[in-house]
């Protein structure tokens, strides 16, 4: 038997004896690696399982791999990057999961790590949402995503909730909105019941609140939360908050709950570019019944610029379209759909309008970007406007060209390619893209 097949039937024998929900959290994910000096390589998702299978679970495996006749034979444990997605659960947990308050209706288990498609625009705050929801309590209390509307808050909010359920079956995992906190803490001090309203909230591991910019004014409210807050934190529970801008921003805001929002980490998710909203779109199309070519998806990524929502809507729009239609998905469909949404609204979006933009943003003239000039003051600004040019209209990487100067269409590709890299690693110039995108989006008729 080589240390694979150990490893599975080993795992085959576990899995009759214990817990389901045991064995999905601490043995599913693990993997043959490898071997070293005869010993075979287990990986493990997290330094937490590596540390429970060598603490807790070693003596029952040893015990299974002699039973399934594996010569005895040594296991070490290391962390490695082979976690593969447990399998879905059918059954919820019994009780391991609410929603607070009002409505109730359960926990959504739409929104999954899973399906969430990592850019340069989220990867940030992605990695930071994994480390919390496999290690709650332990590396960012709280964690404070921020961003725009429709760019994923929520999303990612629920696949921490969702993840860390599969990984803590036992967990109480709570997501609420900031209002709703607020609406039961108004009718708890209306019906007497505050007791009751501080022991669900301050009971739970993790609470996810979302859309927290809602706190501004509110005393009494910022005051029931802010106690929550040290409650939870104090017994060591994960807490995870969004809004749609950062800490600072939000108006009104005790400067005791903002120097507590900033003590874990705090993580932006900005507009996607136009790769990302490309590979956000395929991964919808994946899930059709009928193929959605990549032209029509292309074009639909370039048509919709940051949110996510309207991305999909946009998708869905078209998709709904084609089917009442009876015709097959094309561009030309795509584009009559749309239109018939926005009124055309972005066919107003030229080239010389964000080539215009470009430069007053970075101070330069037209002449400077079109010219000769090699200095990076202007370079930059060049390159950016070819980018943007590409990411927000049709042009051709030619017709780009032509209107920077009569620079060849390699040039073009060649400034897209640097700054669609470079958008990845500065902070800076992101920030430059989205302040112009902005710009441009404010000044077109609604
Ligand atoms: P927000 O809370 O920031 O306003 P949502 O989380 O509600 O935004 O996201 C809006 C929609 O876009 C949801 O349907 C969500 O699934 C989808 N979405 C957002 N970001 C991504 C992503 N990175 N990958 C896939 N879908 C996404
Ligand atoms: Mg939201």
């Amino acid at each position: 038997m080589d240390a694979r097949e150990v490893w599975r039937q080993t795992l085959a024998r576990l899995e009759s004896s214990m817990n389901p929900a045991n064995f999905d959290t601490w043995l599913r994910p693990t993997r043959v690696i490898g071997e070293e000096d005869g010993a075979i390589l287990i990986g493990c998702p997290t330094t937490y399982v590596k540390e429970w299978l060598e603490t807790r679970l070693l003596p029952s495996i040893k015990k299974s791999m002699n039973e399934v006749g594996a010569a005895p034979v040594e296991i070490r444990f290391r962390v490695a990057d082979t976690f593969t997605p447990p399998r879905p659960r059918t059954r919820l947990p019994g009780g391991s999961a609410a929603e607070l308050g009002g409505g109730g209706n359960g926990f959504t288990q739409r929104y999954t790590f899973e399906n969430f498609v990592v850019g340069p625009n989220n990867r940030f705050a992605h990695a930071a949402a994994m480390a919390v929801a496999e290690r709650p309590g332990q590396v960012y209390v709280p964690l404070f995503i921020y961003g725009g509307v429709g760019l994923g808050k929520t999303h990612l909010l629920y696949a921490i909730g969702n993840r860390c359920r599969t990984y803590f079956p036992n967990a109480r995992v709570s997501y609420t909105t900031y209002e709703r906190f607020m609406n039961d803490l108004i009718k708890a001090l209306r019906e007497g019941a505050t007791e009751a309203f501080r022991g669900t909230y301050r009971s739970v591991d993790m609470l996810l609140v979302d859309d927290i910019q809602f706190i501004s004014g509110q005393e009494q409210a910022q005051e029931e939360f802010f106690h929550t807050f040290n409650t939870l934190h104090g017994a060591g529970k994960q807490i995870v908050i969004t809004a749609d801008r950062p800490p600072k921003m939000i108006v009104s805001l005790e400067e005791r709950l903002l120097s507590r929002f900033e003590w874990g980490l705090v993580a932006d998710i900005q507009p996607p570019d136009l790769e990302t909203r490309i590979a956000i779109l395929r991964n919808k199309a994946e899930r059709q019944p009928v193929p959605v070519p990549p032209d029509v998806i292309q074009f639909i990524a370039r048509r919709v610029p940051s949110n996510i929502r309207e991305l999909e809507g946009s998708f869905n729009r078209v998709l709904a379209y084609a089917t009442i239609n009876e015709t097959h998905l094309s561009v030309d469909l795509a584009s009559a759909a749309l239109d018939s949404l926005d009124g055309g609204r972005r066919t107003q979006l030229t080239p010389t309008k964000i080539i215009e933009a470009v430069a007053k943003h970075y101070g330069v003239s037209l002449e400077e970007l079109s010219g000769k000039g090699r200095d990076k003051s202007i370079v930059v600004p060049r390159q950016v406007a070819m980018y943007m040019v590409r990411e927000e209209t049709n042009s051709s990487l030619e017709h780009i060209g032509k209107l920077l100067g009569g620079r060849d269409h390699t040039t073009v590709m060649h400034g897209c390619e640097r700054i669609t890299s470079a958008v990845q690693e500065d902070h800076q110039l992101r920030n430059d893209v989205v302040a112009i995108r902005t710009v441009l989006y404010d000044s077109l008729p609604r």
